[in-house]
């Protein structure tokens, strides 16, 4: 959209940068400029320049958009019913992605492109502007491609994850299957890939074929992301920490030594200088599976960097809310509100080495949500309820509620 728009009228804008109060940078009586889908100013209302357009935000809180690191989209059909006996007790084990997989493999490609297409608009309405979109069912050379072609229609974070489980097809031979994955696949893949990830668990892929598949993945050119220690204890995460993964994602059985790694890469990743490794944390997963949740408190307190994402997913975390999200990291994580609001934005950006996103400052893209409420504290506060009244992305104005 042309021309230049004011938002102003602001409860609480949170910036995600140093000028402001805490760790969000919040500002108060403040008012944000937009032009050519950028901020352009922040500061004090009084100061605000003239613009074409103006929006009241009405004394909500103004947020940068939630970057939701961690999604897999592409997929057909449901697991409800797997859902259903895991609440009557069955307990998970990732079996059921096979169930996906043979659904994704039959359907066609509107099909798949639909669902995305729903669920993108779903996370949007809930205040979701970046979104990273993984394959990882269809698990063959054309299936695995066509996932990240139509990912790619929808995101820049396209994320190749061919290494999600071994089919079927390949239970007894699973060498084979990782040097299909090194190979062919990885070649068809990587046109419309940024990432590679592996889930490296118990049941999955074990730390050697890992190892092969990332740094497969890092030859030709693509970051590293790992699904790591989500089942049990497990040596993904100082996998990750070795390739100089930009995230480990789920994190819930940690031993010390694995929060050292974490912390030992840093704090703060800034400029894309500090190739600081992110623990994603994913709480959808343990809700929907009724599963200890990890211990952000304690990764926090070493000082590693904590991103929330939802995991969206048709067996384990079937949920596309970032609110929800933040909600279970603040009720069950003990993060607090302003914790766990960072790691739903700055903290996403992080974990995807973006430094355009997740912060409402001079130059950023102008991807921001406007409350219906004062304060960013009340996306733990009043959970489940329809909160983002409205959403820009790019600077232009999605919904309203
Ligand atoms: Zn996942």
């Amino acid at each position: 959209m042309r021309g230049s728009l004011l938002v102003d009228n602001i409860g609480e804008l949170v910036t995600n940068s140093p000028g402001g109060d805490g760790p969000l940078g919040i500002r108060r009586d403040a008012a944000l400029l937009v032009e050519d889908g950028q901020v352009a100013w922040v500061g004090p209302a009084r100061d605000a320049p003239a613009a074409d357009r103006r929006i009241d935000a009405e004394g909500g809180a103004v947020l940068p958009g939630f970057v939701d690191s961690h999604a897999h989209l592409v997929f057909a059909g449901d697991r409800a019913a797997e859902f259903a006996a895991r609440m009557a007790g069955e307990p998970y084990t990732g079996g059921g992605i096979r169930t996906t997989v043979g659904a994704t493999r039959a359907a066609s490609d509107d099909e798949l492109r639909a669902t995305v297409r729903r669920l993108r608009g779903e996370a949007m309405r809930q205040g979701t502007t970046t979104i990273e979109i993984k394959s990882g069912y269809g698990l063959t050379v054309a299936d695995e491609a066509r996932s990240l072609r139509i990912a790619a229609e929808f995101t820049e974070d396209t994320t190749f994850l061919g290494a999600h489980v071994v089919p079927a097809e390949y239970a007894d031979r699973p060498d084979d299957y990782v040097g299909m994955v090194c190979g062919p696949m990885l070649a068809a893949a990587a046109p419309y890939a940024r990432w590679i990830d592996v889930f490296c668990e118990r049941g999955a892929f074990d730390v050697d074929h890992a190892r092969a598949i990332l740094a497969c993945g890092q030859a030709v050119g693509l970051g590293v992301r790992v699904h790591a220690n989500q089942l049990g204890p497990g040596p993904g995460v100082q996998l990750g920490v070795e390739l100089g993964a930009a995230s480990v994602d789920h994190c819930t059985h940690l031993t010390d030594a694995d929060v050292d790694a974490l912390a030992s890469t840093g704090t703060t990743w800034v400029s894309g200088f500090e190739p600081t490794t992110v623990a994603t944390l994913l709480p959808g997963a343990e809700f929907s599976t009724r599963s200890p949740y990890p211990d952000a408190r304690r990764l926090l307190d070493a000082g590693a960097t904590v991103a929330l994402a939802t995991d969206c997913n048709p067996g384990s975390s079937y949920t596309s809310s970032m609110p929800f999200c933040i909600a279970l990291a603040v009720r069950e994580m003990r993060m607090t509100p302003a914790e766990a609001v960072w790691a739903a934005t700055a903290g996403g950006a992080a974990a995807l080495r973006r430094t355009d996103v997740g912060r409402l400052t001079r130059g950023a893209r102008a991807d921001l949500m406007i409350l219906d409420a004062p304060s960013h504290l009340h996306l733990a506060y009043r959970p489940g309820v329809p909160l983002i009244r409205q959403v820009l992305h790019n600077g232009v104005p999605q919904c309203r509620q």
